[in-house]
């Protein structure tokens, strides 16, 4: 295979998340577009001219249904956020058209004890846990198991304070965490099994409702008010991080590669990566999730980010970096590489 055979194959997502900046970036690489979109949805991706052909469906959940014309269009689909949440694990698993990815991550990632030992034996710095209620050492933030887009955690200020809240909470499955104030950073990685470089892309906070506001009310008229933070996300923001630390930014990144291939045997995580921090006033980075592809807060950097603009000379962001590695692949005949 060489070089004219980009535009032999069709690079799909799911319309939602970050479709646009996967599909924007697949375009600028040559490649042929395809959104699999729900009904509601149709007239709003017609409007994106890089997106050539769209499928749609009632709901992501009938995505079976379609699968055969995604192979008839010679597709290689690329997994964002949605996926699991529409889709779920295992049906992810289930997908049989070359997915960008490797599908092994998934379990790591969506069982917090195997996520936590993954960054433990990477040598990252995470938050305590709390088995014991009696053991904990407040404030703490609870996190139900299946809370995602920041829904279903509480905050705990004390003992008392926990009692109280985790009674609304019918679930029995959550684990107490230790509360780290300071700053939220996410960082966007890509790791490529074909250079066998790790990439920071760019960097963003979530701006959350209503925990970013907070501070808006001075604490007195916030008094006698019954407002509980909550870290519903609404948006991204940028940011950079100061340059004395990006070094170990990178290097975290590398541990957290290097110790995937060897707790999951073969490819290990690939593709873009993001770690979820915050960070300290004595500059500790304490990874709270890590999510294995692309993450939301990277469409802030569809024309290219701080980052990716010390490496490329020109705009990249993380969609346009996927189909990248993907011709890269194709050209040297290495797609085994970085398909699932
Ligand atoms: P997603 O699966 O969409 O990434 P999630 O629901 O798993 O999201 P997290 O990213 O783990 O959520 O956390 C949501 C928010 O809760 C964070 O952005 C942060 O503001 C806050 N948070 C989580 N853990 C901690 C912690 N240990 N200390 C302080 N804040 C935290």
């Amino acid at each position: 295979m060489g070089k004219d055979d980009t535009a032999k194959y069709t690079i799909a997502t799911l319309g939602s998340h970050s479709a646009l900046q996967i599909l924007k970036g697949a375009k600028d690489e040559g490649f042929k577009t395809l959104i699999v979109s729900t009904i509601d949805r149709v007239d709003f991706y017609k409007r994106f001219k890089f997106i050539d052909k769209i499928l749609t469906v009632k709901s992501f959940s009938e995505y079976e249904k379609i699968e055969s014309q995604l192979k008839d269009e010679n597709v290689i689909l690329i997994p964002h956020g949605s996926f699991v949440a529409y889709l779920g694990a295992e049906n992810n698993k289930k997908i049989k058209v070359p997915y960008f990815g490797n599908k092994a991550v998934l379990d790591w990632e969506q069982d917090r004890v195997m996520q936590r030992n993954w960054l433990k034996k990477a040598g990252i710095n995470v938050p305590r846990q709390f088995d014991d209620i009696e053991d904990v050492t407040f404030p703490v933030i609870v996190k139900t198991y299946g809370a995602a887009g920041g829904k279903g955690y509480f905050y705990a200020r004390d003992k008392q304070d926990f009692k109280k809240k985790i009674k609304a909470f019918k679930t029995e499955q959550y684990v107490i965490q230790e509360y780290i104030i300071g700053v939220t950073l996410y960082v966007a990685y890509f790791y490529s099994p074909i250079t066998n470089e790790i990439e920071v892309m760019s960097m963003d906070r979530r701006y959350e409702t209503n925990v970013d506001s907070l501070g808006r009310i001075p604490l007195h008229g916030q008094q006698g008010l019954d407002i509980e933070p909550s870290y519903v996300v609404v948006g991204n923001q940028p940011l950079i991080i100061r340059e004395s630390l990006l070094p170990e930014v990178y290097a975290m990144g590398e541990r957290v590669v290097e110790t995937s291939k060897k707790l999951m045997g073969g490819k290990g995580l690939f593709g873009p990566f993001c770690l979820e921090m915050v960070i300290t006033p004595d500059q500790r980075m304490f990874v709270i999730e890590i999510s294995g592809r692309i993450v939301a807060g990277t469409s802030l950097y569809i024309g290219g980010s701080p980052y990716s603009d010390l490496m490329y000379d020109e705009p990249m962001s993380t969609g346009r970096r996927i189909a990248r590695e993907i011709k890269m692949a194709i050209e040297k005949n290495e797609l085994e590489k970085v398909l699932d």
